[in-house]
């Protein structure tokens, strides 16, 4: 895949990137491991204060970053900017945290003296450089969901952004050199994913996280695992939206359309399997379907654009081919499902019912405005159904019922469960998943923690 610019809108190239050479990427390595040895003893103040610094910067360059986010990749201009806003809350709040979420912490005086010591405490120290390899989905909040703890906690980053979002990689290498962070605390590689491998067996190197796809993670875990190195991987999802009889069904298939179809449906926490329970299946369905027969799918830079193109040809032609396949294996559409003329790659919100088992669809991530609806005779049936999946990131359940939402706390096999309401990352709550989609979590205190050195400080 080149590096470059490519509108979605309307295939065309806008600017193309050289990849890195070997020089310049051993420039960097050199520089990430020279400004590491400094950036280390920087007290958590100083660099609270170029965080914050940082998160000012952002909300001024909304505007501008989220129109070159629309340009690369076709999400809706509001949500780039959003997005943007997003950003720079967590860098606050990680500004703000981290010193208190990295303190020592002291075992129990009894324990201490069991051990033997005189004094016993744990020490939160970071790893190095982390080489961080990201999508193009949300091209700054993903980046920033590993920067802001990653810096805060004295690590440098090393970015390897996808190779269809260079404008906005470049962008955030600047933006933290500008809000004052030394040169070598954040880079940015313009490289393609076959020199990933290299940089990450680099001794220089200590971890890596990954945002993506299934193959991409697993390249990463294999090579770094190979080199004894952490990783925190973030891949698919295909989350399940489960309405039982005594949820509010209107409000429930209101946020379901935007659970479906936010970031034009290619988002790793988005619903995409609704599991309906029988008593209020046909109520749901009509209301869900008119929602996305609704939307506006047009121009990504016109601000009333409810759903943009997608990011890629292929991404389009993958996602067509799942639709496809059900459609032959007789799933029903109850909209969408044929791809517009013109140019650009836009797809319509679609809704697919009858889906079983064997169909592609159930089984693989859809990265798009398609939902899959399924009709439950009860809680342990959606259970099943929900659970009938490789992946396990969050899950969304509508139910006034407490003794339900116990059940399906304990039962649901995700990363997280959101009752009456849709999933969305906060600063404050981890997030990540379980099964394939991965291991590890990011932001709150477990996602800062994910790359130190937790060290046991004992004294005789
Ligand atoms: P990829 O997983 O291919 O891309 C994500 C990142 O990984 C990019 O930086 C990419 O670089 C890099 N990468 C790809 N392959 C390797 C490799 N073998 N070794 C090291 N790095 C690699 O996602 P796609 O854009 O191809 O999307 C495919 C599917 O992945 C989607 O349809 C969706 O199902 C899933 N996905 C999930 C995301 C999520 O948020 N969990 C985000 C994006 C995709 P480069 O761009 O240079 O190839």
């Amino acid at each position: 895949m080149p590096i470059a610019t490519v509108n979605p809108a309307n295939g065309e190239t806008v600017k193309t990137y050289e990849a890195m050479g070997e020089e310049e990427l051993e420039r960097r390595l050199q520089l990430a491991e020279a400004t590491f040895r400094t950036y280390r003893t920087t007290s958590s103040e100083e660099r609270a204060r170029l965080l914050n610094r940082a998160a000012d910067l952002l909300d001024e360059d909304a505007p501008e970053i989220g129109r070159v986010m629309t340009t690369e990749m076709g999400k809706p201009v509001r949500q780039a900017r959003a997005e943007a806003a997003k950003c720079a809350k967590a860098m606050r709040w990680y500004a703000g945290r981290a010193a208190e979420l990295l303190a020592d912490e002291h075992p129990a005086e009894a324990d201490v003296r069991d051990s033997g010591a005189s004094r016993a405490l744990v020490r939160y120290r970071p790893l190095g450089p982390v080489l961080a390899v990201m999508p193009w989905n949300f091209p700054l909040w993903q980046v920033v969901r590993f920067a802001a703890p990653a810096l805060m906690a004295g690590n440098v980053g090393l970015l390897k952004h996808a190779s269809n979002v260079p404008q906005t990689a470049l962008y955030l290498e600047d933006l933290f050199h500008r809000a004052g962070f030394t040169e070598g605390v954040f880079q940015t590689l313009l490289i393609g994913s076959g020199a990933v491998d290299e940089i990450l067996r680099d001794e220089r190197v200590k971890a890596a996280t990954l945002t993506g796809s299934e193959p991409a993670g697993r390249a990463v875990a294999s090579t770094a695992g190979e080199m004894v190195k952490k990783t925190v991987l973030e891949l698919g999802g295909s989350d399940p939206f489960v309405v039982m009889p005594s949820a509010d069904v209107e409000r429930a298939a209101e946020v379901a359309v935007t659970a479906r179809v936010q970031n034009n449906g290619q988002s790793c926490i988005a619903a995409k399997r609704f599991i309906v329970h029988s008593d209020v299946y046909d109520a749901f369905i009509e209301r869900f379907t008119e929602g996305m027969k609704a939307l506006r799918v047009g121009d990504p830079q016109a601000e009333d654009t409810d759903i943009g193109p997608l990011a890629t040809e292929q991404g389009r032609a993958d996602l067509e081919e799942l639709v496809d396949d059900a459609r032959r294996g007789g799933a029903s559409v109850l909209c969408g499902g044929e791809r517009p003329d013109g140019p650009g790659w836009y797809y319509p919100p679609t809704v697919l019912a009858g889906v079983g088992r064997e169909m592609r669809i159930h089984r693989e991530e859809a990265f798009g405005p398609v939902a899959t609806v399924y009709r439950a005779d009860g809680l342990d049936e959606a259970v099943l159904i929900a659970n009938d999946s490789p992946f396990g990131l969050s899950s969304n359940v509508w139910t006034r019922d407490e003794a339900e939402v116990d059940r399906f706390v304990r039962d649901l096999e995700a990363g997280g469960v959101f009752v009456n309401g849709m999933t969305a990352s906060h600063p404050a709550l981890p997030f990540g998943g379980v099964k394939r989609s991965g291991y590890g979590r990011e932001l709150s205190g477990h996602g800062i923690r994910e790359f130190c050195n937790i060290t046991t400080v004992w004294h005789g």
